[in-house]
């Protein structure tokens, strides 16, 4: 079974999938010092507006929600938005690349018993595990991070997104610790890998087995996603490939701006209106749509 905010679901239920994508981002300090910080019935307005957008237009059934602890994962707000959308939420526990007081503080350990714990409460929604690796790489506080997801893996069998850098294939480095570790490379999927507009990452990254997320898809990119796409489907890679937005629906921006629903209510609708539509212009059939946010997404949680 696979947990969502709204309760179990089997692997067939979670129907056409977005793997990465975030309700809200923010700074935990900020949001538990002040609690006016990104006001939660906004948040909740924003994300319902889209969620219900997306499924009604793209018949979109699950949102894999990104936002780590330390970027202000809000469970409790998550429940609101997919109660309120009809969306199946899916949401995470892990770390984000910037280093946290806590994590300098104390070993792996101690950070994996306390996640393993709201794993394991069902209730929670928590079915995979995020860790970050940036431009500069595996550096101290990260490698604590992976090893702590590594630990919570080992104990719940959570699969693991990865942010990584592509520029740097950053991700490789990274996956080898995690491997090491004991996570094995089919219960990772390691994220932006085409934000460098060349398939070779993520050609690296399925040789060795893992899933790949082609994602950060906007209106401006989606000709060079669609190159990527189109480069990796070619070469037979076709079922360890997913796709998203890593459209973050509420962030800190608001501070600075009357929020606007629908000023960007279609962002995460690039995918089934660009992207798939222009794979299929070039021969790909349109079946491939399904594969890579249905099939592709129910293997990699069952
Ligand atoms: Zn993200």
């Amino acid at each position: 079974m696979i947990r969502t905010v709204t309760g179990e679901i089997t692997p067939e239920e979670l129907g056409r999938t977005l793997i990465h994508e975030h309700i809200i981002c923010t700074s935990p300090e900020f949001q538990f010092a002040f609690p006016g910080w990104l006001p939660g019935e906004q948040v909740v307005k924003i994300g319902v507006a889209k969620l219900r957008y997306m499924a009604e237009k793209y018949q979109l059934r699950t949102f894999v929600d990104g936002t780590p602890i330390s970027l202000g994962r809000d469970l409790a707000l998550l429940r609101e938005v997919s109660e309120k959308s009809g969306v199946q939420i899916i949401a995470s526990s892990g770390f984000y690349h910037y280093p946290c007081f806590t994590a300098i503080c104390v070993p792996p350990e101690t950070m994996a018993r306390f996640i393993i714990d709201e794993v394991n409460k069902s209730e929670n929604g928590i079915n995979i595990l995020k860790c970050a690796v940036d431009a500069d790489g595996v550096t101290p506080v990260i490698r604590k991070y992976l090893e702590t997801v590594a630990l919570v893996h080992r104990e719940t069998g959570l699969p693991v997104f990865m942010h990584s850098h592509s520029g740097n294939k950053t991700g490789l480095a990274a996956q080898e610790i995690l491997a090491e570790k004991g996570v094995p490379p089919e219960k990772t999927v390691v994220g932006h890998v085409a934000d460098s507009n060349s398939p070779d990452y993520a050609l690296e990254l399925l040789e060795r087995g893992c899933y790949v997320s082609v994602d950060r898809i906007r209106s401006a990119n989606a000709a060079n996603r669609v190159e990527v796409l189109y480069h990796l489907l070619r070469k037979g890679c076709t079922d360890r490939i997913m796709v998203s937005c890593d459209h973050v629906c509420c962030w800190d921006t608001v501070m600075n701006q009357p929020p606007a629903p629908n000023d960007d209510l279609e962002a995460m609708g690039v995918i089934f209106d660009g992207i798939f539509p222009a794979l299929e212009a070039r021969g790909i059939a349109p079946e491939m749509a399904d594969k890579l946010t249905k099939e592709n997404v129910i293997n990699f949680f069952s």
